[in-house]
């Protein structure tokens, strides 16, 4: 990933205006494959209201996006206190920002106490049934927030390529988003959990590959397949801007030290115009 020289994000290479919010490593579930779990189990903590006002205005007036979705995700936000999540969403609203937040679901009257404060809410599905858990009827409650199932393309859930294609039907039936995802490589034991059939049955009948850009995706059925083992050529060029519990931002996973040093630059501005 290619920074500008100022030390700013390379919008010509960021096709897909989200900016990540990592508002803590913690969790209450404790999945074999999550890429947060080392980070988790050191450091605990939410994130500073104060550091994502810094972010959001950097966003806004130093990297000048107009149009913007907000991503919330962890270890598990709904840790937060709900007046915090609340308040989060508020700040990015008040700057003409959607909100999105990635949640495994379990924490379910918080939960609904988000609805129509965050715009699109995404719950892992985690368990093995159609909703994420078998007490998730709460989730045909929600009135404004649209509610979006996530699911891995895993062994434990899909042995075979049938099973697979067979919850899909099953999906178009209910009144939610559904989106599938394999695991990224560099998940411990990747092929461990990947299915065979994924490379061999339903690759082959993706249909519009690459339907998000440079990110790997494709439509299947119409559902969203998101593909992040599969390499596509530009891969490399892709901005993924994360802001991470402890204040720093930076465009990678692999490591939540200061890579864009947006305070200093917010303070620099706000010099300019007293
Ligand atoms: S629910 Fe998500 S964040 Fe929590 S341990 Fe599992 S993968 Fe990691």
């Amino acid at each position: 990933m290619e920074a500008k020289k100022d030390g700013g994000i390379n919008l010509r290479n960021w096709n897909i205006r989200r900016a990540q919010i990592i508002v803590t490593y913690e969790c209450n579930m404790n999945c074999s494959f999550c890429i947060n779990y080392e980070l988790g189990k050191k450091k605990k903590g939410f994130i500073k209201i104060s550091d994502i006002l810094y972010f959001l205005i950097y966003l806004k007036y130093i990297e000048k996006l107009e149009e913007c979705i907000i991503v919330l995700l962890g270890g598990e936000p709904t840790l937060l206190p709900i007046e915090m999540l609340q308040e989060i969403s508020d700040l990015a609203h008040q700057f003409g920002y959607k909100t999105e937040f990635y949640t495994n679901g379990t924490l379910n009257e918080k939960l609904l106490e988000l609805d129509g404060y965050i715009d699109f809410i995404t719950i892992s599905n985690y368990g093995k049934g159609l909703l994420p858990f078998h007490n998730m009827n709460y989730l045909y409650d929600f009135k404004k927030s649209s509610i979006t199932i996530s699911k891995l393309i895993s062994k434990e859930f899909f042995k075979t390529f049938e099973e697979f294609d067979s919850f899909i039907d099953q999906t178009n039936k209910l009144p939610f988003n559904y989106d599938f995802s394999t695991l990224q490589e560099t998940t411990p034991n990747f092929s461990s959990y990947q299915p065979d059939w994924v490379e061999t049955k339903l690759i082959p009948k993706l249909e519009k590959q690459d339907v998000r850009g440079n990110v790997g995706a494709a439509l299947y059925k119409g559902r969203l397949i998101k593909l992040p083992h599969v390499h596509l050529p530009k891969i490399e060029d892709i901005c993924t801007l994360k802001l991470y519990p402890n204040g720093n931002l930076s465009t990678t996973w692999k490591s939540d030290d200061m890579e864009i040093d947006y305070k200093n630059k917010v303070i620099e501005l706000l010099k300019k115009i007293q």
